[in-house]
């Protein structure tokens, strides 16, 4: 479903990502580990063009999009199809939890009021949020505050939804309810790719993982082939650090 070739970027004279190519199929979850500074946030948002690559190419639903130069419309279609979980949450603080849902649904979508309001309701349902509609970010938890982004991201039924460290900005009590959410969504088939340090949560949810480190992805697989039989001998370093 989404073929990704190729892709360079550069900050300055700082090559942060030297040639990525992945293959993300339909339904599955991707998790991306590796040190910190390894390029994987920078990836992530090159996925929907938030970052543009110097060169490359994403394929998305047999559309092909040439990073160097994509047209307006490419990227309007991309970040259609795409949602984008972060790591510190980005809502809006004066608009309350409904507001924050609808908000995309019906300025991007064009989508009338009362249907992106069922829907927003729907996926506050998903998450464990029902009675929270009426609240402003500030009184939430946040963990709280993380399931509306990915309550957010889900209602705008994209083909695939980005995870920028969804927990790491949260007190270590509070990512066990996130993770439970992400979860959840992984088993309904939805497809996801994870920039996570979270690696027992890699281990369970993943269909197939990826090791980057400098700026490449250094190893991949399925997790317990990762986990129990790296290759590479950056791989089990990193892996034996964090674990
Ligand atoms: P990771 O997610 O693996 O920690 P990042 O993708 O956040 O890595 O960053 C990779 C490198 O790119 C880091 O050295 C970081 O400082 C640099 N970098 C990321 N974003 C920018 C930016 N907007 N401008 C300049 N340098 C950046």
């Amino acid at each position: 479903m989404i073929e990704i070739k190729d892709i360079h970027k550069s900050f300055g004279n700082h090559h942060v990502l030297k040639g990525i190519d992945l293959t993300v199929e339909k339904g599955s979850v991707v998790t991306i580990i590796g040190p910190s500074g390894s390029g994987k946030t920078t990836f992530l948002r090159c996925l929907n063009l938030l970052e543009q690559p110097d060169s490359g190419a994403i394929c998305m639903n047999n559309q092909q999009i040439d990073c160097e130069k994509p047209s307006k419309k490419d990227i309007l279609a991309l970040r259609k199809q795409t949602a984008m979980v972060f790591q510190q949450y980005n809502l809006f603080s004066h608009k309350t939890v409904l507001q924050n849902i609808t908000e995309g649904l019906i300025v991007a979508r064009k989508i009338k009021k009362n249907i992106a309001e069922s829907i927003a309701h729907e996926q506050l349902k998903r998450v464990g949020l029902s009675d929270k509609a009426d609240f402003y970010p500030v009184q939430l938890s946040g963990g709280q505050a993380q399931r509306v982004g990915i309550a957010r991201a889900l209602a705008l039924n994209p083909d695939v939804i980005l995870f920028d460290e969804p927990t790491a900005a949260l007190d270590p009590e509070l990512v066990g309810e996130v993770l439970q959410v992400m979860l959840e969504i992984a088993k309904t088939g939805v497809t996801m790719i994870v920039v996570t340090h979270e690696m027992e949560f890699a281990k369970r949810v993943s269909d197939h993982i990826i090791f980057m480190d400098e700026g490449r992805i250094v190893e991949q697989g399925p997790p317990l082939l990762l986990f129990n039989s790296a290759k590479e001998d950056r791989t089990k370093k990193f892996l034996h650090r964090v674990s």
